[in-house]
């Protein structure tokens, strides 16, 4: 199995918080889709031997493109790639976009998942956010994709926002399980350097987020989730029985995938690769069949931190005895030796050979994966 990405990499304006690669103009976008069909055919041998089950259009935002794009990537992936008869196919929608007709055209066009950017109910958190739509265009996109079938349906919210007080936020999860929403991310708000908002915090111009909040808010997540049945099925992730994310779950599982696009990630079990985060080059360098991306071969250390970070985020946890297959009797001693404490203190709990974090540890998922590293040494990138 394995997973398709395609980044769409245009917005209508940035959001102050945001870290993806994307530009808020359209200048570049015919150079763009070409690029981008270019690119699908290129890497048609990346996933050779395995069935695509899931492709992802993300960006960026890929509901401010023209659908035609869509419908001729997917066009041209089932020509080049083998997929299963039934893929999830999924794209990020933002719900300034969302209309009627666009929905139904995105349904003709084969894709069965939804992602909403709704990030909040209210127009203050919205606005700190620097987001373009409003509440009100939130709740009426959630409403239209509903009345346009899509049934397999998922909203962003992001917490800790300052303007958020814990009222709020429980408002907005309310919201959301009013509206029968079948999969939930939350992520908590972080403050990257670079961004616009970073940048005004320094600046003084606002007000920056506190972990006392982040973690208030965490816990209100974690117990209106269990109220209302939704699977926590990875930190950020929650769901109904059923409708959880096949394409973030493959990345999370080790799976292979194939991320297409300025600045897409692509796995394939033994290395890295990411395409240059720069359009201009990005298009300039396919056009020229020149190399427009690096890869990292990827170590053994290298390669169980990353299933340490990333297992230890879901429900599926840390197989022990897995690792000690794959890596050997040293490695999973260094892991049971490390472990130890997190076991002690009840953050961590363990059935037959499966090691996952407790409610208590999940708080604390990045600190505690870290500290059960194994030492990283100098890998080959070229
Ligand atoms: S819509 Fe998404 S990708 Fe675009 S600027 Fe906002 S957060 Fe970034």
């Amino acid at each position: 199995m394995a997973g398709l990405y395609i980044h769409i990499p245009f917005c209508r304006k940035k959001c102050h918080y945001c870290n993806f690669y994307s530009l808020a103009s359209v200048k570049y976008l015919d150079s763009f889709y070409d690029a981008l069909l270019e690119e699908i055919y290129i890497q048609r041998k990346y996933l050779e031997g395995k069935n695509i089950q899931s492709i992802y259009f993300g960006g960026g935002t890929p509901t401010f493109v023209n659908p035609d794009i869509i419908r001729q990537a997917l066009q041209s992936i089932s020509k080049y790639y083998s997929i299963v008869v039934d893929p999830e196919i999924t794209l990020e929608a933002n719900p300034d976009d969302i209309n009627n007709s666009l929905l139904r055209e995105y349904k003709d066009i084969g894709i069965n998942r939804l992602s909403i950017g709704v990030q909040s109910f209210f127009d203050d958190d919205l606005r700190y956010l620097n987001r373009l739509h409003s509440a009100g265009q939130a709740y009426q996109a959630v409403i239209e994709a509903k009345s346009a079938g899509f049934e397999n349906l998922g909203i962003d919210l992001i917490y800790g926002i300052p303007t958020l007080t814990n009222e709020k936020w429980a408002q907005n999860l309310e919201k959301a399980f009013s509206l029968d929403i079948p999969h939930i991310s939350a992520y908590s708000l972080t403050v990257e350097e670079k961004t616009a908002l970073y940048i005004l915090i320094q600046k003084k111009a606002l007000t920056a987020p506190t972990d006392e909040q982040m973690i208030g808010h965490f816990r209100i997540l974690q117990d209106k989730m269990k109220e209302h049945d939704y699977l926590h099925y990875e930190i950020s992730n929650f769901c109904k029985t059923g409708y959880y994310s096949r394409h973030n779950s493959m990345y999370w599982t080790g799976e292979h995938y194939l991320g297409i696009g300025p600045s897409a990630h692509s796995y394939n079990g033994v290395s890295r690769q990411w395409n240059v985060n720069n359009i201009l080059q990005y298009v300039d360098l396919i056009a020229r069949n020149d190399r427009f991306y690096q890869t990292e071969e990827l170590t053994d250390i290298q390669r169980f931190n990353e299933r340490i970070m990333v297992s230890l985020r879901t429900m599926w946890g840390f197989d022990l005895n897995k690792t000690r297959e794959e890596f050997g009797e040293e490695v999973a001693s260094h892991f049971l030796r490390s472990a130890s404490r997190y076991i002690n203190s009840g953050e961590m709990v363990e059935n037959n050979g499966i090691y996952t974090l407790t409610d208590a540890g999940k708080l604390f998922a990045d600190g505690i994966a870290s500290d059960l590293f194994l030492e990283s040494q100098d890998s080959s990138q070229g």
